[in-house]
Order: C-alpha cells, then structure tokens, then sequence
C-alpha cells in the first residue's frame, strides 16, 4: 500500500504529473525539448516574478545549493544558520574551500535582520547565504525583512534556499532583490525528487565569469548559455521537464494566493492540534506554514507511531538530526489538503488515544 507523504520531502506527486513522468525521452537538442524547455521556463519565470534567466538543474536542490558556493562570492560568504540545512550551506562553503563565516541562531528561533545588517555592516562579506523556511526546525524565517537589510548593502548579493517555501509561499523574486532563488521540485513544488531550479540576477552570471574554478555541472556562466538556448547544460531528466510542465500549469491555475492560503489553514490547524496535546518547537509567531515542527512533550515512540500509521497508509516526519524523538513533524505541503491534514490528525488521535 502506498503511504501518503505528510515528511517534509519528497510530498505527494498528483497521478496526472506522475503520468508525464513515463513519457517516451526525446532527443534533448530537439525543437520538441527546447519548446518544453521554453514553456518550463516561461511558467518559472511566472511563479517567482522575475523576467531574468532561470537555470534548470538534473540535481537535487543541494547540487544548486553547491553551484551558488562556487559561483556567487568573490570574496566572504556570510552563511545565516537556524538549523540543519543552513549548516549545510556553511559545510558547502568550507568543503569547496571558499572563505565563509557562520551566523548562528539557536535551532527553534528565526534569524532577525539586524542580525544580518550589523554582520554586513562590518564590510567583510560580499554574499549571504540565507534558508527560507528551515526545514529542520519548522522555522519561517523573515526574508521579506533580511532581503531588505541586504538591499541596504547593494554589492552584497543575497542567494536564498526556498526549497521547502516555494510553491507554498507567494515569493516576488525580483522585489526581493536577491540575486539568486532556488528549490528542489520535491517538496511544496509537488514534483519526484531528482530536479532543480533556480533564478538568478544577470549581474550574478556577471560575477561568476570573473570567479576561477566554478566546475563544470553547476557553472552559472553555462547554465546562462543553457537558459538562453532554453535546454539543458547536459542532457537533462526530460521526464522532469513533463512533469514540471504540467505541475506548474496546475500551480499556476490554482494561483499562488490561493496555494498560499490553502497552505496557511492547514498549518493553523495542524499548530492547533498540536498545542492542544505538545507544543510548537518554533519560537511564536515564525511557525512554517508547510511542515509543523512538534515537540515530544509525551515521550512518543515517533518509530512505533509511523508503524502503526503505515497501516492506514500514511507516514509523517520524525525529527531532524540531533532533534530526533525529541521532535517530530508533520509536513502539510504541496498537493495535501486539509481532509487530509484531519484524517491524519484523527488517526494519530485514535493510536495515542488523544481524545479518550
Ligand atoms: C530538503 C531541503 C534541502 C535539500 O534538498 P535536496 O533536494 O535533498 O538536495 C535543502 N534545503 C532545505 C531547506 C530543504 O528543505
């Protein structure tokens, strides 16, 4: 039996965007795979509010993650880390030996503008490294607020993992100002796992050529060349571009505002339940709106609760690392919607005898 997804990635895939995935592959330097490319990445370009280029990466989102360390910094990254995957971008920096420093929040608290005002005010850095929604903590972070801290620093370039935010949350690229965006189509994206995309400035591709030792796969200069021929830089996963294609179509008729508000009633819910019988490990009013991060305050088995879930077919997200047992969480992205959101619910209510 199939268990539906409520982990905070890879979510569940709609049968019709599964379906694209099986089509016959086409020769990708064809006219047929740059119309597929074009239409991809007009829809992108729609979703994120940019009109620049747009990379689309056979990778997982860390592979973009990766192509920003060896692109984006001629000098300091300043690495902003609430938890596990903005230590991820930290690691990337030091195990591609680029010069980078960490700011660190503790895990459950959101990083505060002034935070990144008063370390780029110290002139040292020339790019920041920031994680959108965090998903090892279930922390939103403010981005609307850190982005316009970074503007005031304008050769300072911002690069945003929304890997667990987009598709889920409304994100204006361009008034944002950052100079680069990007997510896996896992996760609120609602696509297999295996494919990437991100956008970036015209000046960040400007950057890149004058940065020695960028690689080959992840180089923004050739995924620029790419963009422009609207194909791949390699051969890409084309049934990725079909499933993409179609998705973003249902994203797009579905409209971001109402993605958004769909995302935010199942996150309230979800945060209700939990305070009625845990309590929210987030600090208070940074709460993600794709995956609510609970603390154990029970002691559950979280293991012997997914066992008995997988048996009406379902599995939820124990905690991240280090946080494991100690929290769990319950992703509500992507094409989950609220009766599924309280069907689990009451399934957990029945195992833990919740409501007796
Ligand atoms: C899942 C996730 C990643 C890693 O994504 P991969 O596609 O597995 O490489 C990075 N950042 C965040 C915030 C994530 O949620």
């Amino acid at each position: 039996m199939h268990k539906r997804l409520f982990i905070p990635g890879p979510t569940e895939v709609h049968p019709d965007v599964r379906r694209e995935m099986s089509r016959p592959p086409i020769g990708h330097r064809s006219q047929e795979a740059t119309a597929l490319g074009a239409s991809v990445i007009a829809q992108l370009q729609q979703l994120l509010h940019t009109s620049g280029p747009v990379f689309l990466s056979t990778s997982s989102s860390s592979g973009l993650m990766e192509a920003v360390i060896r692109n984006g910094s001629r000098q300091r990254f300043l690495a902003v880390t609430c938890g596990a995957f903005g230590d991820r971008w930290h690691a990337m920096c030091r195990l591609n030996g680029k010069a980078a420093d960490p700011l660190e929040v503790e895990w459950g608290r959101a990083v505060r503008a002034e935070q990144v005002r008063a370390a780029l005010a110290t002139g040292r850095y020339d790019a920041v490294l920031v994680t959108h929604n965090e998903t090892s903590t279930g922390v939103l972070n403010p981005l609307d607020e850190i982005a316009a801290a970074c503007r005031e620093f304008p050769d300072v370039f911002l690069f945003v993992d929304a890997v667990s935010s987009l598709g889920a949350l409304d994100v204006d690229f361009e008034a944002l100002g950052a100079d680069g965006l990007l997510a896996g189509v896992q996760k609120a994206l609602a696509v297999s796992p295996g494919f990437s995309i991100m956008a970036v400035t015209e000046r960040a591709v400007e950057r890149a050529r004058g940065i020695e030792n960028r690689g080959f796969y992840f180089d923004f200069v050739r995924h620029s060349d790419a963009y422009d021929r609207k194909q791949g830089v390699t051969t890409p996963s084309t049934s990725h571009l079909y499933a993409l294609d179609l998705q973003l179509r249902r994203i797009l008729e579905e409209t971001m505002p109402a993605r958004e508000a769909r995302h935010r009633l199942m996150a309230e819910r979800t945060r209700a339940w939990a305070r009625e019988h845990f309590a929210l490990f987030p600090e208070e009013g940074y709460e993600s709106i794709t995956l609510t991060a609970i603390r154990n305050t029970r002691g559950v088995d979280v293991p012997a609760l997914n066992r008995q879930l997988a048996e009406r077919g379902a599995v939820i997200g124990n905690g991240y690392g280090r946080l494991k047992n100690e929290t769990f969480r319950i992703a509500h992205m992507g094409e989950i919607r609220l009766e599924d959101v309280e069907e689990l619910l009451g399934w957990i209510d029945d195992i833990l005898g919740l409501n007796r």
